[in-house]
């Protein structure tokens, strides 16, 4: 660079976009403000964020939890020859049973304890609720120590996708999400989050995910995940890596999954997004952004306190350039909080600045969580704020809000008083 060159800004040579406010004779701003329940906060009156996990006692270790080198040392540990925990792996990733009894191939005598000391049970169903057509499942499961998650299962034209849990709770204190209102319980272990995609593929397998076509005989399973259900997968960083590692470590050592069609989604943790780029696993990057000024994501995303919206920007674009991976702005639509036409034109106007070509936004309708008044914006507006992003450039495609009935849709996961009554009952 000569000396006469303008200075251009560090990174991507974004210019700081100043507050921009609505235009004069604006439609209403409705602020962020909790109903039927009080949001936690911290001494200085802030929104509580919960990185650390609290301390629980530990799930059992399972064979998810373990690196093949490691299964077969505990395998031996056990008093038996290495070459059963390749068995083990076939039964529980290419066959998806931890059930003794199906595992004929293993000595009757020793079954018994290398199933009680590699494949511990560690999700018990305790509900679960299904859609007319059974299209949509989703499960609530109970884990060792009482905690409560859920997944969701949801067939499309094409594929099956699974909404996994990473944490029990969430720390990240979302005032329009479900999960974040009784915080974080803990961090789900790597083989509790395989777990949930065993369990669903047990259930395809058995014929029990409807909406399949008669004349379609292909053997079916699990082929997307979305870190979309409960928690905050980049708060427990290295239980949800190792987890992708096993789904796309080939068959019996993993589930052989395509890194491609995993989605780890984020508030927006900058420097685990960044440690997520170097991972060198080409898994989907989403940034749920909600909003592109950082008054208004400041109240709807509490985490925009420590990284705002130009350095989340900033890390979802290097997550772009070092994996070539387009890179999804998740954008929930609020009526008369973030819906407005000129948040749609900054949006545009941001994701611009960094370049053509490296994004999508996915905005979805707000599903609200009980109690709220908050609702979705409405149809009308919902097309405009697509119509402007799209006429500016963005590929923007509007998401569905399956399984919205049963409450499994985004953001309507929580685990509520009854469904700890009934996990209490079959305790
Ligand atoms: N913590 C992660 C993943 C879990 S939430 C994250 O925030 O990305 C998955 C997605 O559902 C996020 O985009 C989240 O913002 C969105 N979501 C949460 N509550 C919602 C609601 N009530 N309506 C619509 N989407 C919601």
């Amino acid at each position: 660079m000569t000396e006469t060159s303008p200075a251009r800004p560090a990174n991507t040579g974004v210019r700081q976009t100043g507050p921009r406010t609505a235009p004069a004779a604006s439609a209403p701003q409705v602020r962020p403000k909790t109903e039927g329940w009080t949001q936690k906060k911290d001494a200085e009156g802030r929104p509580l964020l919960q990185f650390a996990s609290p301390k629980r006692g530990k799930p059992p270790v399972h064979l998810a939890d373990l690196t093949p080198a490691e299964r077969v040392e505990k395998v031996t540990e056990l008093g038996l020859p290495g070459f059963r925990a390749k068995q083990l792996s076939t039964h529980y990733f290419t066959h998806y049973t931890s059930d003794p009894a199906q595992m004929t191939d293993l000595p009757a005598a020793q079954r018994e304890e290398l199933v009680g000391g590699m494949l511990p049970p560690l999700l018990t169903e305790v509900r679960r609720l299904e859609t007319d057509r059974g299209d949509t499942i989703k499960f609530l499961w109970r884990l060792h120590d009482g905690a409560l998650v859920e997944s969701v299962l949801m067939r499309y034209p094409g594929r099956i996708t699974l909404c996994v849990s990473s944490q029990a709770g969430c720390g990240m204190n979302c005032p329009f999400c479900a999960t974040g209102q009784a915080g974080l319980t803990r961090n789900m272990s790597t083989a509790e989050i395989i777990e949930q995609i065993v369990r669903a593929n047990r259930l395809i397998a058995e014929g029990g995910l409807g909406g399949k076509k008669a004349d379609d005989h292909s053997m079916e399973r699990v082929s997307n995940i979305v870190f979309m259900g409960m928690g905050e997968p980049l708060a427990n960083y290295k239980r949800v890596m190792d987890a992708v590692r096993i789904m796309v470590a080939p068959q019996p050592d993993g589930l052989g999954m395509s890194a491609r069609g995993i989605t780890v989604s984020t508030v927006g943790l900058v420097p685990a997004i960044r440690k997520l780029a170097d991972e060198n696993i080409p898994v989907t990057f989403a940034l749920s952004l909600h909003a592109p000024d950082d008054h208004l994501r400041d109240e709807l995303i509490p985490v925009n306190s420590r990284w705002k919206v130009d350095e989340a920007l900033d890390a979802a674009r290097e997550y772009y350039e070092k994996t070539g991976r387009r890179v999804s702005i998740e954008y929930a639509l609020i009526k008369d909080m973030n819906d407005h036409g000129w948040r749609a034109d900054l949006l545009a106007e941001k994701l611009n600045a960094r370049g053509r070509g490296w994004v999508h936004v996915n905005p979805i309708p707000l599903n609200p969580t009980p109690e709220s008044v908050w609702t979705a914006s409405t149809r009308e507006v919902t097309t405009e704020f697509v119509r402007r992003l799209n006429d500016a450039g963005i590929p923007t495609t509007l998401r569905d809000t399956r399984g919205k009935e049963i409450d499994g849709a985004c953001g309507q996961l929580v685990a509520t008083t009854e469904d700890e009554a009934a996990a209490a009952a079959m305790a």
